[in-house]
């Protein structure tokens, strides 16, 4: 049976030793959150990951969903435990205290979503689309839809779903078909049909708000002309209680590889009623509102379920005797020694590790920025914010996930044979992991983001103002002998993701096919060099603290140092390989002709 412990411990190194919390409370809106505060909450949700949502994981995934004439079910227990969950306010955590929330900092949203997914990732999807339309509504809609849909969402009363994809357009959505015919009323009728609509329908809330894209009769062509609503399943009586059904209905489910407990839904919208978000002809734009955060949220998954698998492997490892250790035997008492002895089963260990303590490092580096972003009374702070987040959010989108997914296949791996098969709960990471490379736009969808937009905005200002606080980190690490040769492989790396973004800049300005073959490789480029950025951080801290004593012990401190030393030496040299196949260009791609496939 696989264990989940959550990371209570690295989470208050990360939230009360490396990063500056503090500076939150001069925030308007956090006066009361210390660092201590943040960790408190971390512990709290830790404890219901551990002994609510994570016993549910594997039954859920047995169950999967149901459909039966419309009506579709979540598994066994899952309406209960959302119950618990929303009724404890975590849903609203993050959200404006004006509309329900508990106005916490945004960090702590995307802290908290790393051990909701670990501990049942299917589960967590019914909260995660509501805190994200929540947000969405929240910055779009009329001061009239907030006032009425938002407080229910934040409680868990309702939840909600976004509505792109259609069967003929996933990646183009300008080609959507949904319409929407203005009502006399100021509303306008919905009809059309929408695929893969994660929590689309389902048993564990009383009503469902879709944010819904689809075009008005003028609008221009491509993903210009379309606009964004919100649609309830129910609509609303003068009283406030639930009204008539509106023409919103489950045609099917779908049945996936994995997140079984996660309803992914066939949505028929029937002349069904809804309001306009955001401006006419502009609804891309606001739903990227939403999905930027189901990027980060996605990536996060990635990360959560890599944690999770580690945890299993490390005890299996550890149990498991077979062989002898090539370095003599270690376990004389014993026919075998165990698993954990033999160095490419500690090298699949160390790989994960690194990642994730990495990966989370940069999550809240992220997720930080986001509260600058959206609350520093400084201008500047703002704009340098926006511009991190933005350059960070496909890195952390597709890295993570892919790195999830690798990590779960070595997780996988380490328990052999046992590993394949379910009652020890590994395959379910696997496939559970696998989506998160599609959905929320595929990575390399993403890298293309990363190259075709990020990159070139503002002749190339998000990279440079980043490369900048790498550059900060390395001088400061330099200046602590134990880290000069981490701060050195960083430097280089650095260096020459500097001329590789030239290189592939210059050509892809004279074919755009450049920009296409090159994307992936260079997105995992950064990506690298995102989490030494973090890493290089964490290891300072952790220097710096052992000597002058903070929370942890010292061997807590020297297995931070080691798991880094593995990032530095084993990790890194990825870099140089990824650098390379990039400059080779497109040419070995684009000549191969396409008939010979
Ligand atoms: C379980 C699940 C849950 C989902 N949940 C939701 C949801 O809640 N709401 C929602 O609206 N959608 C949802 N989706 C849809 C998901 O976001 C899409 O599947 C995804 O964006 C890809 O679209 P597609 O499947 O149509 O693939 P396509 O767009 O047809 O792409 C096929 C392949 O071509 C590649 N490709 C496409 N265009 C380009 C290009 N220009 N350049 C290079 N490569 C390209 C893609 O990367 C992909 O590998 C979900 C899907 C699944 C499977």
């Amino acid at each position: 049976m696989p264990t989940y412990r959550a990371p209570i411990d690295d989470y208050r190194f990360l939230l009360t030793e490396v990063f500056d919390t503090a500076k939150l409370a001069t925030y308007p809106g956090y006066e009361e959150v210390t660092p201590d505060l943040l960790a408190s909450v971390v512990e709290e949700a830790g404890k219901l990951c551990e002994t609510l949502l994570f016993p549910l994981n594997m039954s859920g995934d047995a169950e999967g969903c149901t459909w039966e004439n419309g009506v579709v079910r979540a598994p066994k227990g899952f309406k209960e435990a959302f119950k618990q969950y929303a009724d404890a306010g975590w849903i609203g955590l993050a959200c404006d205290p004006a509309f329900g929330g508990q106005g916490l900092p945004i960090v702590m949203r995307y802290v908290v979503d790393e051990m909701v997914c670990a501990a049942n990732l299917s589960l967590a999807m019914y909260p995660g689309l509501t805190q994200g339309a929540f947000e969405t509504i929240h910055v779009h809609a009329t001061a009239d839809l907030k006032a009425k849909y938002l407080p229910r969402m934040a409680t868990g009363e309702w939840t909600a779903t976004m509505c792109l994809t259609e069967a003929h357009a996933g990646t183009d959505l300008g080609m959507i078909r949904t319409r929407a015919e203005p009502l006399d009323d100021g509303s306008a009728s919905i009809s059309g049909t929408k695929i893969f609509i994660t929590a689309g329908e389902h048993d564990l809330a009383g009503n469902i708000i879709h944010l819904v894209l689809a075009k008005l009769p003028d609008a221009p062509a491509g993903s210009r002309g379309i606009s964004m609503f919100l649609v309830p399943k129910f609509l609303d009586n003068p009283d406030g209680s639930l009204g008539a059904p509106n023409g919103v209905s489950c045609g099917s489910i779908e049945h996936k590889m994995g997140i079984k407990g996660s309803a992914t839904c066939v949505i028929n919208f029937d002349n069904a009623k809804g309001w306009l978000v955001g401006e006419r002809h502009k609804g891309l734009k606001a739903m990227f509102t939403m999905m930027n955060g189901a990027r980060l949220g996605v990536g996060i998954q990635g990360l959560g379920l890599a944690d999770a698998s580690y945890h299993s492997a490390v005890a299996y490892a550890r149990e498991r005797l077979q062989g002898r250790s090539l370095s003599g035997v270690k376990n004389p008492e014993g026919p075998a020694d165990p698993i954990i002895e033999h160095a490419d089963i500690r090298r699949g260990l160390l790989f994960m590790r690194a990642f994730v303590e990495g990966a989370r490092a940069l999550t809240v580096f992220c997720a930080m920025h986001l509260d600058d972003e959206f609350r520093s009374p400084d201008a500047d702070a703002r704009a340098h914010a926006a511009d991190l987040v933005a350059l960070l959010t496909p890195v952390i989108k597709a890295f993570f996930t892919d790195f999830g997914f690798e990590c779960t296949n070595i997780g996988l791996q380490t328990l052999g044979g046992h590993g394949y098969i379910r009652e020890y709960g590994m395959e379910q990471y696997v496939r559970d992991a696998r989506i998160g490379r599609i959905y929320a736009g595929t990575n390399r969808v993403q890298a293309l983001d990363l190259v075709g937009r990020k990159l070139p905005e503002g002749g190339g200002r998000l990279l440079t103002r980043y490369a900048r606080l790498v550059a900060e980190e390395v001088a400061a690490s330099r200046a602590i002998p134990e880290l000069v040769a981490h701060a050195d492989v960083l430097a280089a790396a650095a260096k020459q993701l500097q001329e590789v973004t030239m290189t592939l800049g210059m050509r892809a300005m004279k074919n755009g096919d450049e920009a296409g073959a090159g994307a992936s490789e260079y997105l995992r480029f950064l990506g690298f060099v995102a989490i030494g950025h973090m890493w290089l951080k964490a290891c300072r801290t952790a220097v710096e603290r052992k000597a002058a004593g903070g929370t942890f012990d010292a061997a807590w401190y020297d297995t931070k140092l080691a798991t880094a030393r593995f990032y530095f030496t084993r990790m890194m040299p990825q870099c140089a390989a990824l650098a390379a196949a990039v400059q080779a260009g497109a040419a070995p791609i684009i000549d191969f002709p396409k008939d010979r496939f």
